[in-house]
């Protein structure tokens, strides 16, 4: 696909000449284009058995999208069902600790104003399953009924999204078969069968490396022969036009939630807000609703693994090249060929080597800065939420957690900074436990 980079990369410089002559430039957030286009990225890159599966949900969508009915109905079931509002919680106790980290720092040095911002939590982890994912598939099951379908099917990595659809399933009444790679059924035995006793069917795949990758090529195979009754839906802000639209939709509760609540509890929106970025799902419905508001930081975290050398880590923005990876153009990492690289990440929901078009366009417009957390870093602000606030988060939250501390202690103390805890960290104290031993039994 390099000639189709750089063709649109092209493309992409022309329309930005143009818009520089227009007196107001367009807002950043009026994007996809009608073709799924953001930027240059996105698209629909699939084979063409599946361009009328894509183009009922496109008009599906795009009816709804305008209904006030289905929004006041999804909001009323996300009140009773999901738990919404979820809080926006000021984390006194981190705050004080980056505090008195940041007049360690300070020590000695010329005297200036008080730094560590005030840092606020968004509550995913109190949603109903514990993580942002129920957003998007309660959403997503809503615009399967409108589309008369009975049966949906999913992939899943850790088995947050496979457990978050097979409950939407559940209780809408509909089939659920959710793609897991074999070697995450074996990591991840509480959500597969968490996953059965919804009554949904876990299929494991044997291809390839065995996970989330692998999990979403089965996925979409099975919806190239079933799209007739079989809505797929997708787990984050990835794939074809128009799924990163409506998962960004659908999750872009979290910022409206936080923005008003910020307006409520402090009288102003929040100086930065920093969220993890897998896929990009829990960034992208966080930080959509502020990309118009200049003032406000964005910031992405990316998990760094290991190192910086390929295959130690799983951050496609940050070290990754444009390339087509499940059906849209994006960032990834890639070997010279256009193969899809290796990664790694202690967290199973960042392990993968793409990421949402949006959040390429979002960085290279600068409007998102993108920074990736170490495993160890990781880890370490893991134990420290669990300590000082008493919530174990999860290990992709805890990237999020660690590169907040960092930059809360170089603002001033009058700041408020918001970071979107993601999900709750209960599936992951095997994990923790096991990356405790081996750096204990380094020391
Ligand atoms: C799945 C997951 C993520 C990563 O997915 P995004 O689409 O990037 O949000 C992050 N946090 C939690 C708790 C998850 O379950």
């Amino acid at each position: 696909m390099p000639g189709e980079a750089t063709q649109r990369g092209a493309g992409r410089a022309s329309s930005e000449r143009v818009m520089a002559e227009k007196p107001m430039a367009a807002r950043l957030s009026d994007v996809p284009s009608p073709q799924g286009r953001f930027g240059a990225f996105g698209g629909q890159y699939v084979p063409e058995t599946l361009m009328p599966a894509l183009q009922q949900l496109e008009e599906t969508y795009a009816r709804l999208r305008s209904d006030d009915t289905f929004w006041s109905d999804l909001s009323t079931f996300h009140k009773s069902f999901t738990g919404r509002p979820t809080p926006l919680y000021r984390a006194g106790n981190l705050t004080k600790l980056v505090r008195q980290r940041a007049a360690r720092t300070a020590a000695g040095k010329p005297a200036q104003a008080e730094l560590g911002a005030n840092i606020w939590l968004k509550r995913e982890d109190l949603a109903h399953t514990g993580a942002h994912k129920i957003n998007n598939t309660l959403g997503q099951t809503l615009l399967a009924i409108k589309m008369g379908k009975k049966r949906i099917i999913a992939e899943t990595g850790a088995g947050q999204h496979g457990v978050a659809s097979a409950t939407a399933a559940a209780h809408f009444g509909l089939a659920c078969d959710v793609y897991m790679g074999a070697e995450d059924v074996r990591r991840q035995r509480l959500n597969v069968m968490r996953m059965k006793l919804l009554g949904a069917n876990v299929i494991e795949v044997q291809t390839g490396s065995k996970t989330l990758k692998d999990a979403t090529n089965e996925a979409m195979r099975d919806w190239m022969g079933s799209v007739e009754h079989t809505h797929y839906i997708i787990g984050s802000v990835v794939g074809p036009h128009p799924f990163p639209m409506i998962v960004r939709d659908f999750q872009s509760i979290i910022g409206h939630e936080t923005k008003a609540q910020c307006l409520r509890h402090l009288g102003k929106l929040p100086d930065a807000v920093v969220a993890c970025v897998g896929g990009g799902s829990n960034a992208a419905g966080i930080f959509y609703p502020f990309v118009d508001d200049e003032k406000v930081a964005l910031v992405g975290v990316e998990a760094g693994g290991t190192g910086n050398a390929p295959g130690q880590h799983a951050a496609p923005l940050s070290f990754g090249t444009p390339g087509v990876l499940h059906g849209s153009l994006s960032y990834v990492l890639q070997t010279d060929t256009g193969q899809t690289a290796d990664v790694h990440s202690c967290s199973a929901g960042l392990d993968y080597p793409g990421v949402g078009p949006e959040h390429s366009y979002w960085r290279d417009s600068k409007r998102v800065t993108y920074t990736a957390v170490t495993d160890s870093e990781a880890l370490e602000a893991f134990g420290l939420l669990s300590r000082t606030e008493g919530i174990l988060p999860a290990l992709e939250t805890s990237h999020a957690i660690a590169w907040a501390m960092k930059l809360a202690e170089q603002m001033p103390a009058t700041a408020n900074l918001v970071v979107n805890l993601s999900g709750r960290g209960d599936k992951d104290v095997d994990e923790v436990a096991r990356l405790l031993s081996t750096v204990n039994a380094g020391h």
